[in-house]
């Protein structure tokens, strides 16, 4: 059968948007659901072709790939990492794509576990240290990723020069063996997983020489990653998928990325709030006036100071901290700011003479001396 393209499996246009894309694809993963359709075999290829064909499109990279080069991929052959419809297997699709599956209304849906055991390849995990700038924004990182990937001679598959699998002879293809014992109960039956086959149920005829038969090889491979506007120190973003490739055409593990956060010479962080430390000048605080007030987005804010602001006064410009991560609240932190006031430490002869001149001032006397007349006035009470 020759392969239909992939615009038109997903009836979609060749400018379609991510959007649409994802929201043909589920229209159609829904309808050709196998949970749906139990048994039937034209709903299974529909619902695999139609997720071929969403591996490509949903990835700008592969997207591309596929509008210049066609389904041959640009090596001419390799086509789409392994994801032909032949190697392609529910479990794949389930794990890759299931959170188009996941939340709202598809309770009864998700990973079936009617195939025999499967190696499904372990989990990576990374760490990516983020500026305020980034984590505002969110980001897409991309890593060079040391990992097991599909062995190239034997398309993961494990065998040699396609010689393919058996039904393995211990277990007939079940994946379980089960004893049966003489106990002083009488006779009692356990199950174990066949060691021939490690539950897999098959076994290969000739293994690959490249790979012993595990269908994986040590790789490397350049792994993008989004991550999302408002995350912060010690979160997890995992990317299903994208870890080590699973033994004989298992799934593939996912990457795990441990978020960690940069200092910041400005900002500092209060969950979605950012503070930041005016230190304004005496006469400002006196006199009043406009101070600029820096931002994460980079441009300055013009703020108004009241004449006779005291340090120790706190300013909330709202709206302008960190964005909540999605599902996780919503909207923005605010831009906290504290004002201390600077007192100069240095003075000329004649700002020495002025300031003397203000020390005589009632209007200079602070609060303290206030505290104390306060005080003088009922020390009998104290006494
Ligand atoms: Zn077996
Ligand atoms: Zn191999």
């Amino acid at each position: 059968m020759n392969k239909r393209d992939y615009y038109e499996v997903l009836g979609v246009s060749k400018t379609a948007s991510e959007e649409e894309i994802k929201k043909a694809y589920r229209q159609i993963a829904i309808k050709y659901h196998p949970d749906r359709n139990p048994g039937d075999k034209k709903a299974e290829e529909m619902f695999k072709e139609a997720a071929e064909a969403y591996n490509v499109l949903h990835d700008p990279q592969k997207r591309q790939q596929y509008d210049q080069f066609g389904f041959a991929g640009p090596m001419g052959g390799g086509g789409f990492d392994g994801f032909g419809g032949a190697s392609m297997n529910m479990d794949d699709i389930f794990s890759m794509f299931g959170d188009i599956f996941g939340g709202h209304g598809f309770g009864g849906f998700g990973r079936r576990s009617s195939r025999p055991q499967q190696h499904r390849g372990s989990d990576l995990r990374l760490k990516v240290r983020l500026t305020f700038e980034e984590i505002n924004q969110g980001v897409t990182k991309k890593f060079k990723v040391r990992k097991d990937i599909h062995c190239p001679h034997c398309h993961g598959t494990g065998a040699e020069d396609g010689s393919g699998r058996e039904t393995c002879a211990t277990c007939h293809g079940t994946g379980v063996i089960t004893h049966t014992t003489q106990s002083i109960f009488g006779m009692m039956q356990t199950q174990g997983v066949c060691p021939t086959c490690q539950g897999e149920g098959q076994v290969i005829k000739h293994k690959c020489h490249n790979c012993g038969g595990t269908g994986v090889v040590k790789g490397e491979e350049v792994v993008e990653i989004n991550i999302p506007a408002g995350v912060a120190e010690g979160m997890v973003v995992n990317v299903p998928g994208k870890g080590n490739a699973g033994q004989r055409g298992g799934i593939p593990g996912d990457i795990q990325v441990f978020v960690e956060e940069e200092e910041n010479d400005t900002f500092v962080r209060d969950g979605n709030d950012l503070i930041y430390n005016l230190l304004l000048d005496f006469p400002t605080a006196a006199l009043g006036g406009e101070v600029d007030i820096p931002t994460i987005e980079g441009k300055n804010l013009k703020v108004k100071i009241d004449s006779g602001t005291q340090p120790g006064k706190t300013m909330r410009l709202r709206g302008k901290g960190l964005p909540a991560v999605q599902g996780y609240g919503s909207g923005k932190g605010d831009l906290v700011v504290n004002i201390s006031v600077y007192v100069p430490k240095t003075l000329s002869r004649e700002e020495k003479k002025m300031l003397e001149q203000m020390r005589d001032s009632d209007n200079f006397k602070g609060d303290r001396q206030t505290k104390d007349s306060i005080f003088n006035r009922f020390k009998n009470y104290f006494s």
